[in-house]
């Protein structure tokens, strides 16, 4: 009998939801982690007063009751709704795609006029598209991002607001990217600056780092443990292993690695009340090198906990790079290539029997918070 029944690798949202979930069983569970902290990429720091996403915003919205009611055990959420603003060489527009957008792009009025001038947009580009592959346009089937977002939304707005983004944020063309990614993104014919269609939506008052705290309460957990480094000896301590790191990076990359992009954030802190007046700006233009300036102070609408105002600011820059080893990965690339890849190391995966692989970077998912959590309460549910 070793020491702990579980050995669970990786204090993010998946590692923390399935050690919950067994210690409450009264399962043995010990946590290590590779860094000097909890929380994974969702952890938040104080600076000046202000809870800094660390590593990259990070808004909770989900549509799973369930998801939500486990959160809400472990923090008090505030009623942030994210509401990114595109900067294209200057020109403002509201995202997600809505009304304001359209009158910003276009003049229109009203939602007939938008939808007629997104039709208009997508008839001529279509009719191009399908040309050169030589079907009819009732016959064309977007095969990548480009003809993906060009068949839900016309030029102007692929052209201005998603091209560069895209690119700079994947470092591939639009023509080489799943068209999945862009399904992320809604359009609306109403004024509704919500990002995100999810019934529930919010930031965890005094920071993402405090609830994943209270989720571990009472578990043990080890820092600055390097799990690949010390495997042997880590694995003898537990009776089962939830593995949340790189998949490839498990199994010593032997089949080859897998993509990821990485994020890299310059951070500064302002002596100024305000910057830009909201917590995403997205720099949508192919020239400015950063994807997006994130104002951390507006994800709790610029207060202290105690309702102040706050006389700083701190913004936070990021530029997305390829990941190469060394790096943080923050994004799998899931394009066929990858796709690929990842299923052969799926294969080895299922076939250790003692290891569990769960998350972003141990399903290589480009999955977000919730579904995160969702997939570590289903797998406890199998497995405890
Ligand atoms: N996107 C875009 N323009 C924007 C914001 C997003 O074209 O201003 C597209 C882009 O393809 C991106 C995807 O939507 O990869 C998802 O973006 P989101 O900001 O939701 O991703 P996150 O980095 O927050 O997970």
């Amino acid at each position: 009998m070793a020491e702990f029944d579980y050995l669970v690798v990786g204090a993010g949202l998946y590692g923390a939801t399935f050690a919950r979930e067994a210690a409450d069983m009264n399962k043995k569970v010990l946590v290590i982690d590779r860094r000097d902290h909890i929380a994974g990429n969702v952890y938040t720091e104080k600076v000046e007063g202000i809870n800094v996403h660390k590593y990259g915003a990070h808004i909770f919205h989900t549509n799973i009751k369930q998801v939500w009611d486990y959160v809400n055990r472990f923090a008090v959420f505030n009623r942030f709704t994210n509401s990114p603003v595109a900067n294209y060489k200057g020109e403002l527009y509201s995202l997600p795609f809505n009304m304001y957008t359209f009158n910003k792009m276009w003049g229109v009025v009203t939602p007939e006029e938008a939808a007629a001038k997104i039709e208009e947009q997508k008839k001529e580009a279509l009719s191009e598209l399908a040309a050169e592959r030589g079907v009819s346009v009732d016959e064309f089937e977007p095969e990548n991002l480009e003809e993906q977002a060009i068949s839900l939304i016309g030029t102007d707005i692929y052209e201005k607001l998603i091209k560069g983004y895209t690119e700079k944020q994947w470092g591939r063309p639009c023509t080489e990217l799943p068209s999945f990614i862009i399904k992320r993104l809604p359009v609306r014919y109403t004024f509704d600056n919500n990002y995100f269609n999810a019934l529930y939506q919010g930031i965890p008052i005094g920071g993402y780092t405090g609830m994943v705290e209270n989720m571990l309460k009472g578990i043990e957990v080890r820092l600055g443990v390097d799990y690949l480094e010390n495997k042997d000896e880590l694995d003898k301590l537990a009776d089962k292993v939830i593995y949340t790191g790189p998949i490839d990076a498990y199994f010593g990359y032997k089949l080859g690695t897998l993509e990821y992009r990485s994020v890299r954030f310059e951070n500064e802190t302002l002596d100024k009340p305000s910057f830009q007046g909201n917590a995403a700006v997205n720099y949508t233009d192919a020239e400015t090198p950063w994807t997006r300036i994130i104002e951390h102070k507006w994800f709790e609408f610029g207060k202290d906990e105690e309702g102040n105002d706050l006389p700083k600011t701190v913004i936070s820059r990021e530029y997305s790079s390829e990941w190469k080893p060394g790096d943080e990965p923050y994004y799998p690339v899931n394009d066929e290539k990858n796709g690929v890849l990842y299923a052969e190391y799926k294969k080895l995966a299922d076939a250790e029997e003692k290891v569990i692989f769960g998350g972003r970077l141990g399903e290589y998912k480009y999955y977000d918070m919730d579904a995160v959590i969702y997939s570590a309460l289903q797998m406890t549910d199998r497995v405890l």
